[in-house]
């Protein structure tokens, strides 16, 4: 039996979820007909105090749609360095919006407003780029499921209105990020223009994600959807997936987080240069080859033959992201399996 530590989005649909999608009544969504995508859609925005939503395919389109709203060509975006948008989507930014990208860098991908708002240009004239917008990304997925924190996120808020900047969350862990901090959707959800979340990240949903803004930009993004080739039609079937997801799985987070917890406890006693336990806050592990003599492709392929599956992001950086698929068995054989492979 496989242990699947590579990412969230490995989780398959349980029974109720798929009972849930058998029963979905279902529209063409195109004509806007969909009874349970239009549902679902006004319910992730009301939950973020916003007024309209956009299911999408994946997070990656969700927030490429937002950023179009908020970036005209020839703009910039701001982002951190490691960021999900800058790093993980093939320069979908550039390629489809022409939105140029500057990065600020931050240790585990954690905000500071100044970092951010120091880097920022609006109005540049006609010589430099002007920046339009900043993105943050809650909890960041690099950084090690790093949760942000709500002050720093209202002074960014404040110094973007100075600055006439507008301000996107990519918000794929969001309910990671609440479950872990206890702040609100709503309060995350006041300071940001527009707002991308994931159902089928820690949620358990197999496909889909919500863009969320204004009336105004949400009917916008849905032309650049379609525009794109990602008119839907009877997705109602998806949606119940995710009216399920937020009925059913957003408070069994804290569970991924303890057990998350608890396997860089064990690996932090093995070695403690490794991963320090206090800088995981929710579900994602970073681990830090740097002082041993594994890359992470190695540790990879030991786990992998111990049938343990992690990722392995960079030369010395390996992650592994708990799930509702673990229970607290393959936890404890994960590490295990991880013990053996680090010290063989
Ligand atoms: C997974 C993820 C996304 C979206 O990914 P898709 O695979 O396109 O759904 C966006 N942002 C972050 C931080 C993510 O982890």
């Amino acid at each position: 039996m496989t242990i699947d530590l590579r990412s969230d989005t490995v989780t398959r649909p349980s029974q109720g979820m798929r009972d849930a999608i058998a029963s979905a009544p279902v529209g063409d969504d195109v004509y806007g007909d969909d009874p349970t995508v239009n549902s679902l859609e006004e319910r992730v925005a009301a939950m973020f105090g916003k007024e309209a939503g956009l299911f999408t395919p994946s997070g990656s389109l969700a927030n490429q749609l937002a950023i179009r709203m908020l970036v005209a060509p020839g703009q910039e975006l701001l982002a951190e360095t490691n960021s999900h948008i800058v790093r993980a989507e093939l320069g979908a930014a550039a390629v489809f919006s022409g939105i140029t990208t500057r990065t600020w860098p931050a240790i585990d991908g954690v905000l500071k407003a100044t970092d951010a708002l120091d880097v920022a240009r609006p109005d540049s004239g006609p010589y430099l780029v002007s920046t339009a917008a900043i993105a943050v990304e809650n909890t960041h997925n690099f950084g090690g499921g790093t949760v942000q924190s709500i002050h720093e996120i209202a002074a960014l808020r404040i110094g973007a209105d100075e600055m006439g900047l507008a301000l996107h969350l990519d918000g794929a862990r969001i309910w990671n990020a609440h479950v872990a901090s206890g702040v609100s959707f709503s309060d995350y959800g006041q300071y940001f223009d527009t707002i991308s979340v994931c159902l089928s990240k820690g949620l358990g949903a197999p496909v889909g994600s919500i863009m969320i803004s204004t009336k105004e930009r949400v009917a916008q993004a849905r032309i650049w959807r379609k525009r794109y080739g990602a008119g839907m039609r009877q997705i109602g079937i998806l949606a119940a997936a995710g009216h399920y997801a937020l009925d059913n799985n957003i408070e069994r987070l804290a569970d991924d987080h303890r057990r998350a917890k608890e396997i860089a406890i064990a690996l932090s006693t093995i070695d403690s240069t490794l991963i320090d336990p206090a800088d995981v806050q929710t579900n994602i592990i970073v681990l830090d080859l740097k002082a041993i003599s594994l890359t992470a492709t190695e540790l990879a392929t030991r786990c992998r033959e111990a049938g343990l599956w992690i990722s392995a992001f960079g030369p010395k950086f390996a992650r592994l992201v708990t799930h509702m698929d673990i229970d607290d068995a393959k936890s404890a054989e994960a590490i295990e399996i991880l013990k053996k492979a680090l010290v063989a």
